[in-house]
């Protein structure tokens, strides 16, 4: 399998490369070159694998310059943090209503699925290339945690992680910063997210201190995260009941376009998935999207669902190369558009396949506590967000990105119970490790010198 840039100016690559590139140098994302379909009687033969075989499976078709049983093993180790036994549990709430449990990895939320898979592909690139790699990422929480934990003590490999100083919650910066681990660096940078993003920016446009470290970049963009995620669309879908399965809308609390991206391409590979609801906070960019074809930026307003606080969907883009017939010259042109004006008006949108809601920051608490009454269950602020306005005729399937011990102020403001979580509470008697530091290049660039593989 061959991978290609949604803005068709990039040579294709194989698996392994287009993972390790992150961002193809003309400014686009990867993509495969064809999707591979899934007859019903792979559908059948998958049914009754388990999370791992399942997994393999599915990237067996992807990632096919990686021997399979290599490729399996390496599935096989990526999962075997998730303290629940079915990996990605599916509950039943009421007779309509579905939660697909997506937060039982090492930080405790979805991230986990895709970025402990590509810690090890990292790994594996390192070992057989012969190369050392240092990581590089900017976070406003989750999704740092998760690629720390993904190469932990990974040999060949160290990770730089700036997060805004007394801007993540607690509990995210102890995931960040009391791992003991020697490759790991936690940098808690003096300025906003928007800061720290800026100068990693421009260290990355240093292609002599780029090369020279072997800098690679960590952020939801990279192909094997997408794929990844297919995956637990499937899962869930093999344990719906039949009749259900088919009706069923998988509900996506939503934010760069990551999660609901890749139900969509599990969908194109012939997974006879219903449809899917895009679930906002208040920064509703796709909310406004998918009820008005208006595709436009505003500012961003920080919330309690603080992982989808975001002003532009980065994975966008790839929904919009096979929206315009898989024309790398048209996604360039409204991309332009889009970067010059700020928006792009589009005529015609897939509303059979997407429906759309909106989360106002105020109603969270609101629809925790009716969840909590309704059904006994516990949700996340985020999680939260995709509870708003289900259809009660058609079933729904919510994807639980995080888990309620990741928030507990604002649950036991919300429903009087503060949830815990046993790996949370051992991060508490653990030593903070981080590395304050300014949010300038010329600081960030020292630390890495000092501190790279
Ligand atoms: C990252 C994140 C999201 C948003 O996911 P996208 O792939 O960016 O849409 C939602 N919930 C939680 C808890 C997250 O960490």
């Amino acid at each position: 399998m061959r991978y290609i840039s949604t803005r068709g100016q990039t040579p294709h690559l194989g698996f392994s490369d287009a993972v390790a590139t992150g961002l193809a140098p003309d400014g686009g994302l990867f993509l495969p070159e064809t999707l591979p379909q899934f007859t019903s009687a792979d559908l059948a033969r998958f049914a009754p694998l388990g999370y791992a075989d399942l997994c393999f499976e599915f990237l067996r078709r992807f990632a096919t310059d990686i021997p399979e049983a290599e490729l399996h093993a390496l599935i096989r180790e990526s999962y075997t943090r998730f303290t629940h036994p079915e990996i990605a549990p599916l509950k039943q709430l009421g007779d309509n209503l579905f939660v697909l449990e997506l937060f039982h990895g090492p930080t405790l939320a979805f991230k986990d699925f895709a970025l402990q898979l590509l810690g090890n592909l990292y790994e594996r690139q390192c070992r057989v290339r012969g190369e050392k790699i240092n990581v590089l990422g900017a976070t406003s929480g989750d999704t740092g945690a998760a690629a720390i934990h993904g190469l932990l003590g990974k040999p060949g490999t160290a990770i730089f992680i700036l997060y805004p100083d007394g801007r993540v919650s607690p509990l995210q910066e102890r995931q960040m910063a009391c791992t003991g681990a020697a490759n790991v660096f936690a940098l808690a940078v003096d300025g906003s997210f928007d800061d720290a993003q800026a100068a990693l920016k421009e260290l990355f446009g240093d292609q002599e201190f780029r090369t020279r470290h072997r800098l690679s970049a960590v952020n939801s963009i990279n192909l094997a995260r997408i794929l990844a995620q297919c995956v637990y669309y499937l899962w869930a879908w093999l344990r719906l009941p039949e009749k259900i399965g088919a009706e069923a809308e998988f509900v996506v609390p939503t934010g760069n376009f990551g999660n609901v991206l890749a139900g969509w391409l599990l969908r194109q590979m012939g997974v006879p998935l219903r449809g899917f609801r895009v679930a906002t906070n208040q920064n509703d960019i796709l909310w406004r999207l998918f009820t008005t074809g208006d595709y436009r930026v505003s500012s961003v307003a920080p919330s309690l669902a603080p992982s989808m606080d975001i002003q532009v969907a980065s994975n966008f883009e790839r929904f919009l190369y096979y929206s315009v017939g898989r024309d790398p010259a048209k996604v360039r042109a409204i991309m332009e558009e889009f970067k010059a004006t700020g928006g792009h008006r589009f005529a015609d949108f897939k509303r059979d396949i997407f429906t759309a809601s909106r989360c106002a920051d105020a109603e969270i608490p609101g629809i925790m506590q009716k969840i909590h009454r309704a059904h006994g269950y516990v949700c996340d602020p985020h999680t939260a967000c995709g509870f708003k306005d289900l259809a009660t005729a058609r079933p729904s399937v919510v994807l639980a990105t995080a888990s309620p011990a990741k928030f507990p102020d604002t649950i036991k403001s919300a429903i009087g119970v503060e949830p815990t979580d046993p790996s949370l509470e051992a991060l508490k008697s653990r030593p903070l490790d981080k590395h304050k530091i300014p949010a300038t290049p010329a600081a960030i660039r020292a630390f890495i010198e000092a501190h790279s593989v």
